[in-house]
Order: C-alpha cells, then sequence, then structure tokens
C-alpha cells in the first residue's frame, strides 16, 4: 500500500472525485481517504441540478447565454453578497464543467436547460440536470474513475481525524482504521468534505437561533471544518443561512426530513395552483399563498416559530385536477393515494373529520385555526383577500376529511464555510493563506457562492469546477 502522493484528498465525494480524476489524468498519483464504505457523497441524493452560462447543451438548443449573464443574475439574486471573486471564478468554469460531462457521455433530462422556479428564477433557462438527478453525474465520473484506477488509492471507511504541518507545510494526515491509525503523506493536501447539517451539534454551534430540520446526506458532519477550525482555519459566512422549503419529517423526532422521499413542495402558482392555506404553530395565515417567489416564501417562513408551518386542504382540494384534467397533488411528486395513506398513518399528515378533530390531531388552538378558515371562505366568496391579496380564490376548506401536513423549513446545504482566496488555499482566521491546503465544495459554504440566497446549481457546479481546478493545476 503506497503511503505518500502527489495529491492526497479528504473526501470521495463531488469535489473529491473531481479533482482526483483530474489528477490521475495528469499522471499523478493520488491518494483519496473516505470515511464511507463509499465514493460518490451527496451526489448519492443531490438533485444534480448544474448551472452554467454558454453551454454547448445550450448553443445546441439556441439558448444565448454566457457566464457574465450568469454572473449578473447571481448577483441579482443574492443583492450582492457572498464571496463575488469566488462566484466569479465559478461562473467562468461552470460551463466548462458541464461540457465536460457532455463530452463524456452524460444524459441530460430531455427538457433541460430550463427556468427553475424552487429558486429565485434566472433569466435564461440555464439549470442543466440529468435524467437521474446527481446520479447521472456520477455515473459519468465513476466510469472515468474507474478507468484511472492505476493512478488513484481510494482509502474507504478510513475517517481522517487530523491534518499535520511539516516544516510549514501541511502535507499530513492521520486517518482512522480497523487496525488502528494510519499516516498519509501528501505533495499537496485537498480537503472536500462536503456540509455539517448531519452534525446537529455543530450547526447550532454555528447557528444558534436557526431550528435545525436537516435533509443533508448523512456524511456531512462538518469533519473538515472542525479539523481546519482546530487549526486556526477561518469560518465564516453562517449568517447567510437561508433555509429550503418543503421538509416534511416522516418519522416525527428524527429532525431528518428526506429530499427524494417526502418533499411537500409548495410552490403554487408556478408548479400547481394553490388550494390549501398555510396556518403558523398558532393557527394563523402568515403569507400569500400564491407567492411565487422562492426567496420570499423562504423567508416568510422564517420569521414562523420554530420555522415550521402546517399546510392545510379539504378533500375537494385534494381531488383537484389541473387545467388539462390531470391529478395534481397538493404534494408534488407523491400520487393523491400516496397522501391518503400517507394520513392514514397519521404521522406527518393528518387527516380529521372536522376541523375541531384536525385542531386535536394537530394541537393547533381550535378557536384560531376555525376562525382563520372562515375568514378564508369568506374571501373566497367574496373574491377578495384583503389579508395577503391572494389571488387564487377558487377553493373553500369546506369538505370533510380536511387534512394538515407539517412543513419545515430545512436545511438542504450548509451556508457557512471555511475560508480560501480565489486560488482556492486555506485561510486562517487572520487571512494568511495556509501552505499546501486546498478546499473546495460544500466546505466552503453555500454563503460563499450563492449568497443569502439559493441561486440554482451553485453547490453542485462550483464542488465540481473548484474540485477539477484542483486536480488540473496542483502538483508537478
Ligand atoms: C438532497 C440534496 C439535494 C441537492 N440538490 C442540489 C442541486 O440540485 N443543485 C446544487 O447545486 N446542489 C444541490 N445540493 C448540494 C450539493 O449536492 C452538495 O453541496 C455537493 O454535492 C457537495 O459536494 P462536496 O464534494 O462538498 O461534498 P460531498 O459530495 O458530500 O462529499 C464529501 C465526502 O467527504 C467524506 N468525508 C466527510 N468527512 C470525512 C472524514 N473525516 N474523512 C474522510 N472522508 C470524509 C464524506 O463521506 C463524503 O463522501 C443538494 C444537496 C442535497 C443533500
Amino acid at each position: 500500500m503506497k503511503k505518500s502522493f502527489d495529491i492526497l484528498i479528504v473526501g470521495a465525494g463531488t469535489a473529491g472525485m473531481a479533482c482526483a480524476i483530474e489528477a490521475a489524468q495528469r499522471g499523478l498519483s493520488v491518494g483519496i481517504v473516505e470515511k464511507s464504505d463509499h465514493i460518490g457523497g451527496a451526489m448519492h441524493w443531490s438533485g444534480g441540478h448544474m448551472s452554467g452560462g454558454g453551454t454547448a447543451l445550450q448553443k445546441r438548443k439556441g439558448i444565448d447565454d454566457s457566464p457574465e449573464d450568469h454572473y449578473k443574475d447571481i448577483l441579482r439574486i443574492s443583492k450582492g453578497t457572498g464571496d463575488l471573486k469566488l462566484i466569479q471564478k465559478a461562473v467562468q468554469e461552470a460551463p466548462k464543467t458541464i461540457d465536460w460531462l457532455d463530452e463524456h457521455g452524460f444524459e441530460f433530462a430531455p427538457e433541460a436547460p430550463r427556468i427553475i422556479y424552487g429558486h429565485v428564477a434566472y433569466t435564461k433557462p440555464r439549470t442543466q440536470y440529468g435524467i437521474d438527478k446527481a446520479k447521472s453525474i456520477l455515473k459519468v465520473m465513476q466510469t472515468m474513475w474507474d478507468s484511472l484506477k492505476g493512478n488513484i488509492e481510494c482509502f474507504l471507511e478510513h475517517p481522517v481525524l487530523g491534518i499535520d504541518q511539516v516544516n510549514g507545510k501541511w502535507t499530513r494526515i492521520v486517518c482512522s482504521t480497523y487496525e488502528g491509525q494510519l499516516v498519509l503523506t501528501g505533495d499537496y493536501l485537498v480537503i472536500t468534505t462536503g456540509g455539517y447539517g448531519s452534525n446537529p451539534d455543530y450547526f447550532r454551534a454555528k447557528h444558534p437561533d436557526t431550528p435545525l430540520m436537516s435533509s443533508t446526506y448523512p456524511t456531512a458532519t462538518g469533519d473538515g471544518h472542525k479539523m481546519l477550525e482546530e487549526n486556526k482555519g477561518m469560518f465564516r459566512m453562517a449568517d447567510l443561512h437561508l433555509p429550503s422549503l418543503g421538509g416534511m419529517e416522516l418519522e416525527p423526532g428524527t429532525g431528518r426530513c428526506n429530499f427524494n422521499e417526502a418533499w411537500a413542495m409548495v410552490m403554487t402558482s408556478i408548479y400547481r395552483r394553490p388550494r390549501d392555506i398555510y396556518v403558523n404553530l398558532d393557527g394563523h395565515r402568515f403569507m400569500n399563498e400564491d407567492e411565487t417567489d422562492a426567496d420570499i416564501r423562504e423567508r416568510h417562513v422564517t420569521k414562523q416559530k420554530s420555522w415550521r408551518f402546517w399546510v392545510i386542504f379539504d378533500e375537494e382540494g385534494l381531488m383537484a385536477k389541473d387545467e388539462n384534467g390531470n391529478e395534481n397533488p397538493i404534494v408534488i411528486g407523491w400520487t393523491i393515494e400516496q397522501i391518503k395513506k400517507e394520513a392514514q398513518r397519521g404521522k406527518c399528515i393528518f387527516k380529521a373529520h372536522s376541523i375541531e378533530g384536525l385542531a386535536e390531531s394537530t394541537k393547533l388552538p381550535y378557536e384560531t385555526l376555525s376562525r382563520t378558515i372562515a375568514n378564508f371562505n369568506r374571501y373566497v366568496d367574496q373574491g377578495e383577500d384583503p389579508d395577503f391579496n391572494r389571488e387564487h380564490l377558487e377553493y373553500k376548506l369546506s369538505t370533510a376529511p380536511y387534512y394538515a401536513i407539517l412543513v419545515y423549513a430545512s436545511v438542504l446545504v450548509s451556508f457557512g464555510g471555511i475560508a480560501v482566496n480565489s486560488d482556492l488555499q486555506i485561510l486562517d482566521t487572520d487571512g494568511q493563506v495556509q501552505t499546501g491546503i486546498y478546499g473546495a465544495g460544500e466546505l466552503l459554504g453555500l454563503g460563499a457562492l450563492s449568497g443569502n440566497a439559493f441561486c440554482s446549481g451553485m453547490a453542485i457546479t462550483p464542488a465540481l469546477s473548484f474540485g477539477r481546478i484542483l486536480g488540473q493545476s496542483l502538483g508537478k
């Protein structure tokens, strides 16, 4: 077993694999150390929505776009927050990264590129994704990886415990093995350990006022952040945190909601017209349910107690069809049958034959809830919602049974991260460059690359791009 490498990478996920592939293609020896029993990291769960301006796919489809237009859109959406130098670097590299996958047989979904409304929309169809979410990216990378195995030594189930320097240069890592500890060395260290949303203690330390309902990949436990902070690495931008809307906690008390299985996508007006109302834990409506701007919706929920709310609807709303007469379930991606089954289970969707019964099962205050519903029904009758100016007032809540879904503002990506300069070198708390050690991926924080906002594709695309840049540039 080799113990010394040209490049030593911690974390065989999105950014780590991209770095390893590029470096191995240049003939460098790569050691990559992974704590879990598989490679791929968050790509196993991620939606895999990438964004890049001026890609070959866009050109094939006649879409005129560029990194400059992408940058302008990000500045608009994020209101100029984030690390603008890193964002510049990411958008310049993004089309090359997407083309790289394209050239290696990436299977784009037929409708891509698209404007995505789950986040604040870009001005152009720029979100590009595969037929099988991020697994489509992993599939292409796995093939490249397999062909380069001669140059890549991958240590699975070797959690890295610490990093170490020799003569002022970071070159060593210590990892745990079944037999004890193993020390590996590299001319360059690259830390790509992902985010920290699956580590409640670390998350709370960084976001003391933010309730945590996590949808992040289970390995996102902030190991790299901790390792670097212990060595004076600079943590920043946690204050830019914004949650994602839609998570359902299938098993109450777990603190987790699964993005792929239980996402009560409530992007009404764009993906479906509202037949429901949202009430907070006090039983009050708090926003216009047909608000289309994802950012506004997210911020409304962060002003509610515990960052959660109830989606309330009735049987008529549940069964309502779309304009083309097709089934149009309240939970996008589910069938009506699934919703009914889940309501029967009574863990995150509740059903009752009266408003009183619904209040009892959801623990919402009955008096307030029934007044909220009565007011709303009156607004439907009068065709006007004086509270929130909601446009869609087609459905009253008056046909039993009644339903309630508990929806959380959840953590999908970590916003805080470790500071790097524009060469991706880790910076310490004094802003000084740490020699020999680099970072990429969610370790850097979504706040750095997307600011205080969700810009479509600005987590996975920079993770791939920055991983690739390091693999192309480090070493001999
Ligand atoms: C459900 C979901 C949907 C998403 N959808 C999108 C999307 O559509 N578009 C978008 O841009 N972004 C999306 N993201 C975010 C994006 O996928 C991630 O930010 C990105 O993939 C992270 O890449 P990474 O390389 O930083 O981390 P990962 O891919 O998570 O890789 C990190 C690797 O490091 C390993 N590791 C951690 N600690 C150690 C240690 N101590 N020792 C050794 N190894 C370690 C982990 O096991 C893991 O394999 C989504 C994320 C989730 C969870």
